[in-house]
């Protein structure tokens, strides 16, 4: 099967989803290409000719930031051109975009959230996950080319350099007359200078913390342990944390030695984000709340009398 990759990039550098699409390509057992659309990235695409991909660049004024009506037609131009039997994306702000808009406008199968590929028969079959991940849904796609968007983490990365790679510019002219959206500028998160991602101790608090005011206990835990502060989403959502101490599938994902979960429930996508972390404790005063399935060490109680006794142990 021909398969096609829409490459994505971001401030001059491919994204790692670029290289988790090359991974399920491969599985397809036939020749491997890419697009590759933006103005000014033609530096990019001998890193994927290097990992044995046929790259298609687009070069174009209009493809300078991402927006659905130019990147459809690059993609659609450069499908036609190669005779594409499945079309990957990211699960990500431009497979999002773009893949419902190909697949709506040309009738084609599109399956989004993948987790799990596999080429049977002529057919692809997906494994994607639904209903917030607590479901896989398996889908078998009909017709070609069928379009897929590859759920962040669920393929490794593909970096050994294989034979069979090329670069070349694709004859598809994209101009702005193909997009009705001009993007105006980015906001940038906040940057806080703390990865979550990368530290050994998290202390991480959730609703049960009642008030912004009370950031300030897991600060001090955070300090007395050497670690750093994380949330769930409702207190990100709230301000009481920025936007990069996020943990869960809309978030980071955390691999500490040590994960502290202050007043957290433990839904589903907030487990997603720490379930790989190597010793979980888990403070909640309701012994039924979902994080205790997770947790390595439970404490059923009150977190505000909890934190302080802690403290005082550390200290002593
Ligand atoms: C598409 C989508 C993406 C999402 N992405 C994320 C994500 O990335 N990350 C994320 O975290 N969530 C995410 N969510 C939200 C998620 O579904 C939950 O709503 C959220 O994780 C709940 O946060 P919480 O545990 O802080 O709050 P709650 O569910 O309200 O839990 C608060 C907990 O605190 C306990 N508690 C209350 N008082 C105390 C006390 N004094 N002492 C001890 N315990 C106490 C309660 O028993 C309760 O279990 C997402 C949801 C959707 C739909």
């Amino acid at each position: 099967m021909v398969t096609l990759l829409v490459a994505e990039h971001r401030n001059g550098k491919l994204l790692d989803s670029t290289f988790e699409q090359v991974t399920a390509a491969r599985k397809g057992q036939g020749p491997v290409h890419a697009v590759l659309l933006g103005q000014g990235i033609a530096n990019l695409a001998p890193q994927l000719s290097a990992v044995g991909v046929q790259v298609h660049t687009v070069e174009s004024p209009a493809l300078q930031n991402e927006t659905p009506g130019a990147y459809a037609k690059g993609i659609e131009g450069v499908a036609q051109q190669v005779g594409a039997s499945v079309i990957l994306f990211g699960h990500t702000t431009v497979g999002y975009d773009v893949a419902p808009r190909l697949a709506a406008r040309h009738g084609w199968a599109l399956a989004t959230n993948v987790v799990r590929l596999e080429f049977a028969g002529g057919h692809v079959q997906a494994h994607r996950a639904a209903y917030g991940g607590r479901v896989h849904a398996e889908v078998e796609l009909q017709g070609s080319p069928v379009l897929l968007t590859l759920q962040p983490g669920a393929f490794p990365a593909a970096r050994d350099a294989r034979p069979g790679g090329s670069v070349s510019a694709a004859s598809v002219q994209v101009s702005d007359a193909d997009t009705r959206q001009k993007v105006t500028g980015f906001v940038q998160p906040e940057a806080t200078g703390v990865d979550i991602a990368q530290a050994d101790v998290v202390i991480a608090v959730g609703r049960g913390l009642k008030d912004k005011e009370n950031v300030k206990i897991a600060d001090e835990l955070a300090k007395a342990l050497g670690g750093v502060v994380a949330g769930s989403r409702p207190i990100v959502d709230a301000g009481w944390l920025p936007r990069d101490r996020q943990v869960g599938v809309s978030g980071k994902t955390v691999k500490a030695k040590l994960y502290i979960a202050l007043g957290i429930s433990g839904q589903v996508q907030h487990i997603s984000g720490m379930k790989g972390c190597e010793h979980i404790v888990a403070v909640n005063k309701d012994p039924n709340a979902p994080i205790f399935k997770v947790a390595h060490y439970g404490v059923t109680g009150d977190l505000f009398k909890f934190v302080p006794a802690f403290l005082k142990e550390l200290q002593g």
